[in-house]
């Protein structure tokens, strides 16, 4: 964790889905106070109190991956990284400074077997060495199966996507 604080920044209250108010990816939860905060902070459920988000915890991310300037709120879990994009900015991730700084998280963990998607609502994108994937549209119970296959050309990942095979993930 670094001494960062969310200050006027709200966008993962919009960005996220939050199960346990059956709040939708992409759209504001409706106790959000937009560049203000949480109407029922107190009471705000578990995964609101438990997430924390890539620029918070990550203090090698500069300053331009603020999510209310960059309007990408990057997640770090277990088995993937996920830029969450701003439904009202989908072009976000493919400006600069940010399209090539997620290339390179892409290149450094996918051989580890951390892939590196964009998130804009349910629409997901993977990046992968050669191309960017657009999966469509995504539910958390979807699994995405990458398969890396040796050619003389070099690795290619195949792409097979396993719907509604997945159990909840837990919160980053
Ligand atoms: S996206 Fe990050 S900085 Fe912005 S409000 Fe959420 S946790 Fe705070
Ligand atoms: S309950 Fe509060 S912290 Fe959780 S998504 Fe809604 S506004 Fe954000």
């Amino acid at each position: 964790m670094t001494a960062r604080q969310c200050a006027s920044c709200t966008l993962c209250c919009k960005v996220l889905g939050i199960a346990a108010l059956e709040k939708p990816i992409g759209a504001w939860c409706p106790h959000c106070r937009p560049g203000a905060g949480c109407a029922i902070y107190d009471d705000r459920p578990r995964e609101c109190r438990g997430f924390i988000c890539g620029w918070l915890r990550d203090e090698r991310l500069g300053e331009e991956w603020y999510p209310k300037k960059s309007k990408i709120v990057l997640t770090y879990e277990q088995d993937r990284f996920v830029a969450h994009v701003d439904p009202g900015a989908p072009g976000a991730w493919k400006e600069e400074p940010y399209f090539s700084a997620l290339h390179r998280m892409m290149l450094a963990n996918l051989p580890a077997g951390k892939p590196v998607y964009v998130a804009i609502g349910r629409q997901h994108i993977l990046l992968l060495p050669d191309r960017q994937q657009d999966l469509g549209l995504l539910d958390e119970s979807d699994e995405v199966e990458l398969a890396a296959v040796e050619r003389p050309a070099g690795r290619e990942y195949r792409v097979t996507i396993h719907r509604g095979v997945r159990a909840a993930r837990p919160a980053p």
